[in-house]
């Protein structure tokens, strides 16, 4: 008997769009579908629990709220800043991506949304926040996590983790 607690692997793929239907990701272009392991945060939250009622084969299209997925818009995290501040002042663009310290001193990706003059424009939300996302899933595999893999905490092997 293990000591832990049995998790699973599920693997499956998705086609992930928007409500207006335009498509933001697939696996179905990669030969492996995706593989997480249950309860480590791998995917959204609300997808998870819609995940976990499923079998092998099911097709199933999941919608997500934002709340459950990248989380709401936060206007706290649009800024301003001078150009200096950044690194390659000169060169940055609308859509360039660097980390910075957020209002809570945590580290987040920051995309560039406007340049006017020596003011730039930042947004440190997920490119996704704020958007209600539809998963149209097909679950590929359900199977126990191997000892390693709740060790390090993410799913191995094909569409898992690489190392
Ligand atoms: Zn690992």
């Amino acid at each position: 008997m293990a000591l832990n607690p049995s998790k699973r692997v599920i693997s499956f793929h998705y086609t992930l769009t928007n409500v207006e239907g335009e498509v933001i990701d697939t696996s179905r272009d990669s030969h492996d579908p995706f593989a997480y392991m249950e309860g480590t945060g791998q995917i959204s939250p609300g997808l998870e629990k819609s995940m976990a009622l499923l079998s092998v084969g099911d097709k199933r299209v999941i919608e997500v709220e934002a709340a459950d997925a990248y989380g709401e818009h936060d206007a706290e995290l649009i800024v301003e800043v001078p150009r200096s501040k950044i690194p390659n002042p000169e060169e940055v663009e609308v859509g360039d991506q660097f980390q910075a310290t957020g209002p809570n001193d945590e580290m987040l990706l920051f995309r560039v949304i406007e340049v006017n003059g020596d003011q730039l424009k930042l947004d440190g939300n997920h490119p996704l926040a704020g958007e209600k996302l539809k998963f149209d899933v097909e679950v590929m595999q359900i199977r126990d996590a191997t000892a390693e893999e709740i060790a390090h905490g993410h799913a191995h092997g094909a569409g898992g983790h690489h190392h």
